[in-house]
């Protein structure tokens, strides 16, 4: 037969687990809603890393078609300076630099082909991370909703919970509530049973001392303690 205090202590381990499971939930919770809140950002992010890019490509286009322009009149320049000149080696010399400008307005054009196939995969890109965000975002926000309803109601369940220990804790002595408060700061559970001459906490062998203690008839602010890892011990055959 179990002592009726350790019954009564059974009672109010149960229900403080049960306080404990609750204000374990009730801590993750914000740390949940900061992980989606924090896959929205990282959506968010990846839709402006890929718009800086495209305005970055964007950007260098523009500058390359500046460039364009001014070899181009550049050449231009020469063509005409060409039909004044009357020397064959100025001709000449005019007709190579004509050249060179061409060729560089060659390998202008290469690069801003290079330029607007970059702006193509930028804008793909973009889309996509937009359209990510836009695919996610409801859901996103239904599951921030739901966590903040479930943190609300675990709140509530917290107080009936806390209220529930204290319901426990009423018949037991203080001695017998400052035992159990001890072995469950420790660890929980902090009352547990010696089964085949083994402790339920630890699970190696107790001494016959504490067996025996666990056993026998102990006053009420007396309990047996593990002697390997200190917890409150009841006898169970
Ligand atoms: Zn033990």
């Amino acid at each position: 037969m179990r002592s009726p205090t350790i019954d009564l202590l059974l009672i109010l381990q149960d229900r403080d687990t049960r306080r404990l499971g609750i204000e374990a939930q009730l801590k993750g919770a914000p740390r949940e809603v900061a992980a989606v809140e924090q896959r929205i950002a990282a959506e968010k992010a990846a839709i402006e890393a890929a718009k800086a890019e495209l305005r970055e490509f964007e950007s260098k286009k523009k500058i390359l078609e500046t460039e364009i322009g001014s070899a181009e009149t550049q050449r231009g320049k020469y063509q005409l300076q060409q039909l004044s000149v009357k020397k064959n080696d100025e001709y000449q010399a005019l007709g190579h630099q004509i050249l060179e400008v061409q060729k560089q307005i060659g390998e202008l054009e290469g690069k801003e082909l290079e330029a607007m196939y970059a702006i193509d995969e930028a804008k793909k890109r973009f889309l996509a991370a937009e359209s990510t965000l836009k695919q996610n975002i409801a859901g996103h926000e239904s599951r921030i909703r739901t966590l903040k309803e479930r943190e609300l109601s675990l709140a509530e369940e917290l107080k009936e919970a806390v209220k529930a220990v204290e319901e426990a804790s009423k018949p037991l002595s203080a001695s017998a509530i400052e035992a159990y408060q001890l072995a469950a700061r420790r660890r929980m559970p902090a009352v547990v049973p010696i089964r085949g001459g083994k402790c339920g906490g630890c699970h190696l062998k107790v001494s016959s001392e504490v067996e025996s203690a666990a056993r026998g008839k102990l006053p009420d602010t007396e309990f047996a303690h593990c002697d390997q890892c200190g917890q409150m011990v009841y006898w169970e055959s």
